[in-house]
């Protein structure tokens, strides 16, 4: 009953809700598997000393009380729009530990991945502003995936993406365009391998990145704690073939880094 009723609600919801349902269901499964965990030793840990039912009480009384602290942490951050407490170790809770598990619940009530990784992109972009991460242009870096490229175009911007030759046929250009204007880094990549060479040859402090939802969720787990705030590219012909970014949602991203999620954004 709690499968549908959880189904039944996530569905046609905004994307971040996804993610906030599925923690919640989760904490019901996990509350169960705590009260088993309890009620049974506690018959047979009497046996053994008349304490140890207490200790072992006290014990899973601390586990609840921390679940529970960093699921309200979480949500009241979403919430709220802005950092509370640790919401940078919770960004790292998030990607490393909860996406995971969501994933599986997420399988086990019938929710698409691409729908659980779009909340998750939402999420970690969410927990990024509230955390007012502030960069100097030198460390910010724009990554890009090489299927924004116009497929019939035969210059190679993979290496040196100012091979460009700005012929306006896809948004290579403009994002140059916006890189140069800020005064940013930018780099295309063709797939996980290089992009992680690409973060590690620039050492930027904060990324911004335009990928499907399955490469910036990977790069935002890989590239952990640098913060990358992901921008979802559009597929209209499809996967991995002239996709399109927004380019106001990339230019947001950037001054959100250099100025502040509360700059304005003309
Ligand atoms: S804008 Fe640049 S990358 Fe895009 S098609 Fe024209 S020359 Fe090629």
């Amino acid at each position: 009953m709690i499968l549908a009723f959880a189904r039944k609600t996530l569905e046609g919801r905004p994307k971040k809700r996804v993610f906030i349902g599925l923690l919640v269901l989760t904490c019901f499964i996990l509350l169960f598997l705590i009260f088993l965990l309890w009620y049974v030793p506690i018959v047979g840990l009497k046996n053994i000393h008349p304490s140890l039912p207490l200790v072992f009480s006290a014990a899973l009384a601390s586990l609840v009380f921390l679940m529970f602290f960093g699921g309200l942490l979480l949500v009241f951050t979403i919430l709220r729009g802005r950092d509370i407490f640790l919401s940078h170790r919770l960004r790292g809770l998030v990607a490393k530990v909860l996406f995971p598990v969501m994933l599986l619940m997420g399988k086990m009530v019938g929710i698409p991945k691409e729908k659980i990784r779009q909340s998750f992109v939402e999420l970690n972009n969410h927990l990024i502003r509230s955390n007012l991460h502030r960069v100097r242009p030198d460390k910010l870096l724009i990554l890009l995936p090489h299927c924004i490229q116009n497929f019939d175009c035969e210059i190679k911007i993979t290496g040196n993406i100012r091979n460009c030759k700005g012929c306006g046929k896809c948004e290579i250009k403009e994002l140059i365009e916006l890189s140069d204007r800020y005064h940013l880094k930018i780099a295309v990549a063709t797939g996980g391998t290089l992009a992680r060479r690409i973060v590690m040859e620039n050492r930027p402090e904060a990324i911004v990145a335009a990928a499907c939802e399955l490469d910036l969720t990977t790069g935002i787990q890989d590239t952990y704690p640098i913060p990358v705030i992901g921008v979802l590219n559009e597929r209209p012909e499809g996967p991995c073939i002239n996709t399109k970014v927004d380019i106001d949602k990339v230019k947001n991203a950037i001054i959100d880094f250099l100025e502040g999620p509360s700059a304005p954004k003309g």
